[in-house]
């Protein structure tokens, strides 16, 4: 589904930076990766350039058979096919729940407005908020929140989802619904790169974790193997400070 060949992104700005250097990966369909590393590592970076939210200096970004870095005219498409969601929500905080659902729907899928609304409530339904159409951003707690952004992705019918550090920025017991609402989504299949410092999702729901450092990637495996038997000093530093 996601095919990554030696992808290079420098930033110039304040001073020059190598963020990535050569990363090469592959995510099968129905695959679920959890990135993880160091803050400074290019874990950011590496999903802004799966949905070229960040354009690399070279590399090939094959999704689903699209090459993503030459389509030049249909980056709201490639965008549509290629969820993303943030740490902070990102939820337009002037349009309620439902025209947050509905709007990319219809100007990018070019939905009626009755299709993409009842999309939108099975899709709230879905994530335990058929309640809240009509609240703002602003009426919600950061689970809704960010509940809400996961169903406004899924809206577009995503071919992939990213997620970047999406229970980061929640208090502790919001974390949680979160994390279901993303487990469920694994379960029905969805090819899903996740970087998260939730450990225990990494475990019990990847399929692969992915351990970057410096801009590369250092080492990756299926969790037990990686979490419990590290092959790289600098996995084993890494694991040593946040397990
Ligand atoms: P991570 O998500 O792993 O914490 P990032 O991908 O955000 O790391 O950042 C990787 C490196 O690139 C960091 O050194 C960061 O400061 C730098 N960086 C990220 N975005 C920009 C930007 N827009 N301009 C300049 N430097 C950036
Ligand atoms: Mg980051």
């Amino acid at each position: 589904m996601i095919e990554v060949r030696n992808l290079n992104k420098f930033f110039y700005v304040p001073h020059k930076l190598h963020a990535l250097k050569n990363i090469s990966c592959k995510v099968k369909q129905g695959e679920v990766v959890v990135i993880i590393g160091p803050s400074g590592s290019g874990k950011s970076t590496f999903l802004r350039c799966l949905n070229r939210l960040e354009f690399p200096e070279s590399g090939e970004i094959i999704i689903d058979g699209k090459n993503v870095l030459q389509a030049k005219k249909e980056i709201n498409q490639i965008r549509a096919e290629v969820g993303m969601v943030f740490q902070n929500f990102n939820l337009f905080p002037h349009m309620n729940v439902l025209e947050n659902i509905t709007m990319a729907q219809m100007v990018v899928r070019k939905r009626k407005r009755k299709e993409a609304e009842d999309k939108a409530f099975m899709l709230l339904k879905k994530v335990g908020l058929q309640d809240k159409a009509r609240a703002f951003p602003s009426q919600l707690s950061g689970g809704q929140q960010q509940r809400v952004a996961i169903a406004r992705s899924l809206a577009m019918d995503p071919k992939v989802m990213l997620f970047d550090e999406p229970t980061s920025a929640l208090d502790p017991e919001m974390i949680g619904e979160v994390l279901d609402v993303m487990k469920s989504l694994a379960q029905e299949g969805m090819t899903m790169v996740v970087v998260t410092h939730e450990m225990g999702f990494a475990k019990e729901v990847a399929d692969r974790v992915i351990f970057m450092d410096e801009g590369q990637i250092i080492e990756e495996g299926i969790p037990s193997e990686l979490f419990l038997n590290p092959k790289e000093e600098r996995t084993k530093l890494f694991l040593g400070q946040i397990l």
